[in-house]
């Protein structure tokens, strides 16, 4: 018998191991919306590749208690010529405020880092709930960041701390965000984590939390792949012989049909899985 399995799409999902981590995952938070408020920072430069080729990003944290995400780009559309800084986002519990253009390098790390990365500064908040949904809209501003410029997810080297930064180059002595996240017993390693959850989780699904209704991740518990079945004009299930599905393939479906009690996902013209296979 003719047998091939197809689909070998392999999905990673990170269990990090955090307490925070799980809150922001298990409790499904969604980050704000990226928003583009164009600010004054007026030198365009490119990166070391050229406009438009950043080779990942910098995570910042501001050092400042009790200043909002708003209220510090304000402050830098205000003074960043006499403060010689400027970065591209502003990221609090609240919103993420992209106010630069990332095709464009910023002033937030030294030089070297400043013709490679894209800058993002978190802010700080006061509790622990505020603490998860700005890291979480942190992660979802990296992870989008790396994907709009078809960038790995690559930690210590398309993400890193401004700490990493300081210590590899030496043009500046910022060692952010290790302390800060010390104070909640969080760590660049766990949110690392967490920023690779969400980058698998937007590439595969297009969502951080994975929730996608036209998306299918596919697991048979009895057996290495997945059957599929057609579904005739008479609306009776036919075994297919020749072909499956890998385990943990994940497959795009237009339809679903019930027959018989049991669901059906469409994942090509003629080929149906049944929804009990859903990983
Ligand atoms: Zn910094």
């Amino acid at each position: 018998m003719l047998f091939s399995i197809i689909g070998l799409t392999h999905i990673t999902t990170v269990k990090a191991d955090s307490k925070i981590n799980d809150y922001i995952i298990s409790n499904k938070i969604k980050p704000a919306a990226i928003q583009n408020q164009e600010g004054t920072f007026s030198e365009w430069t490119g990166y070391r590749n050229g406009v438009g080729h950043p080779e990942g990003v910098v995570v910042h944290e501001t050092s400042e208690a009790n200043v909002t995400a708003q209220q510090f780009t304000d402050r830098f559309n205000a003074n960043w010529p006499k403060l010689e800084t400027y970065v591209h986002a502003f990221v609090d519990d609240n919103k993420i405020l992209n106010i630069h253009n990332t095709d464009y390098a910023v002033w937030g790390a030294g030089p070297t880092a400043n013709a490679r990365y894209v800058q993002v500064e978190l802010c700080r908040v006061n509790s622990y709930d505020a603490f998860a949904r700005s890291l979480s809209n942190d992660a979802y501003y990296i992870a989008s960041k790396l994907i709009q410029y078809n960038l790995p997810d690559v930690p210590g080297q398309t993400v890193i701390s401004h700490a990493q930064a300081s210590n590899t180059w030496h043009e500046t002595t910022h060692q952010d965000p290790v302390y800060y996240f010390s104070i909640w017993g969080y760590n660049m390693d766990q949110f690392n984590d967490l920023i690779k959850t969400y980058y698998n989780n937007l590439k595969t699904y297009g969502d951080v939390n994975g929730q996608n209704d036209h998306v299918i991740k596919v697991h048979n518990a009895h057996g290495d792949f997945v059957p599929l079945v057609g579904i005739n004009t008479d609306n009776q299930v036919v075994p297919i012989e020749n072909r499956a599905v890998a385990n943990d393939s994940v497959w795009y479906t237009d339809q679903s049909k019930t027959v018989d009690g049991v669901t059906y996902r469409r994942v090509s013209t003629h080929e149906w899985i049944a929804e009990t296979y859903k990983a």
